[in-house]
């Protein structure tokens, strides 16, 4: 196991690209930390960084407290699973997972033993005499996945592993990348676009956008702090209600609604006149009026029943929001209703910053 230090790392592509700015992260030892953003956020850059097979432009990365810039990838002692789990199809399941020790060298007897043991771990067992091209999408994840964790390093490294599956197989296989981190306790550092995987997956979640880190915290904290508009409206399925509206007498409009900022915020009056982002989860509203709430009426335009709950897809005056209800509450379409937002699920952030306020 290792811990890294990254210290203001920056990655300048020969094009001249500035692809990843000043990044600072300390990841601890057995830590589980997802890079999650946006395509082209520089999520995979500062992952090859770390791999060793990119350079870093300028900038300090250590492991283990001991600068690792100038190492090449196996001195690193990283593995690394990519999106393409490129196996060797004329090679058996087996003969896959054994690959890097059999390179090695490693005695036969201890890469049996081994790969028995990986293969136990990923449920691999029953298919270690198959090829490749006789495994689903999600056994084949899993191979590339033994491959790598067979090779008992310090430092495990996954470029989007689950981009290829199915849905199902998506929920299954993130289900298993757990129990092989609990079981391997390796650092582990994780690329992926999507929120939901972050958030499942992650002790620590670092945001990025545009080639600059967001916030860094726990999917807790993300989700009930977020640093910004941005953070706020990436974290969480459906995303945040955001609405854009000058403050007057410490109020805004939404529609033909008056929403008091005051009670959230004592000093609002140092945004009068200016403009502000007022943000809210579809899952924080309730139905109807609630004393001491912000109050909206609006018109339903559209339901969406997923079991459950209800996503309801609202407008009121042009302002457009979506609510998540009990399904038992699904309002018709086109009915008129009312909303609470209660002021403690109230955002609010600065509009010409976009960090929050309160
Ligand atoms: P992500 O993994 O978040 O989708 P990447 O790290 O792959 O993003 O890419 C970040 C940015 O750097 C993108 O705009 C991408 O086009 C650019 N980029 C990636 N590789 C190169 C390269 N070899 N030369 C120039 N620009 C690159």
């Amino acid at each position: 196991m290792a811990y890294l230090t990254l210290k203001n790392i920056n990655k300048i592509y020969p094009n001249g690209y500035h692809a990843v700015h000043n990044f600072n992260l300390e990841i601890e030892k057995g830590e589980f930390v997802v890079f999650v953003g946006p395509s082209g956020c520089g999520k995979s850059t500062t992952l090859r960084m770390i791999a060793g097979l990119e350079d870093i432009s300028n900038g300090e990365f250590l492991i283990n407290g001991v600068r690792a810039n100038e190492m090449g990838p196996r001195e690193r002692e990283v593995a690394m699973v990519f999106q393409s789990y490129a196996l060797y199809p004329q090679m058996t399941v087996y003969d896959n997972i054994a690959f890097g020790l059999t390179l090695q060298g490693v005695d036969e007897e201890i890469i049996e033993k081994r790969v028995q043991k990986t293969a136990k771990i990923l449920g691999l067992t029953d298919y270690l005499d198959r090829l490749p091209r006789a495994l689903s999408g999600g056994q084949r994840q899993r191979v590339a996945i033994g491959r790598a964790i067979i090779r008992k390093v310090g430092i495990f490294l996954m470029d989007e592993p689950l981009s290829n599956l199915d849905a199902k197989q998506r929920v299954t296989m993130r289900y298993e990348i757990a129990q092989i981190h609990q079981e391997t306790g390796a650092t582990t550092i994780y690329v992926t676009h999507d929120q939901t995987e972050a958030m499942t997956l992650a002790d620590r979640i670092v945001v990025m956008k545009d080639g600059y880190v967001q916030q860094i915290g726990t999917p807790y904290e993300l989700y009930h702090k977020p640093a910004n508009v941005f953070v706020a409206g990436f974290i969480g399925e459906p995303p945040m209600n955001f609405v854009r509206d000058v403050v007057k007498n410490g109020c805004i409009a939404m529609g033909d609604n008056t929403l008091d900022l005051r009670p959230k915020y004592a000093d609002i009056g140092k945004y009068e006149g200016k403009e502000i982002v007022f943000g809210f989860r579809p899952e924080a509203v309730r139905l109807g009026e609630v004393a001491g709430a912000c109050v909206v009426n609006c018109r339903v335009e559209l339901t969406e029943m997923l079991g459950d709950n209800t996503n309801v897809y609202i407008t009121a005056g042009d302002r457009q929001a979506i609510l998540k209800v009990d399904s038992h509450d699904t309002p018709d379409m086109d009915a008129d209703i009312t909303f609470s937002i209660p002021m403690e699920d109230v955002y609010l952030f600065d509009a010409q910053t976009e960090n929050v306020i309160v």
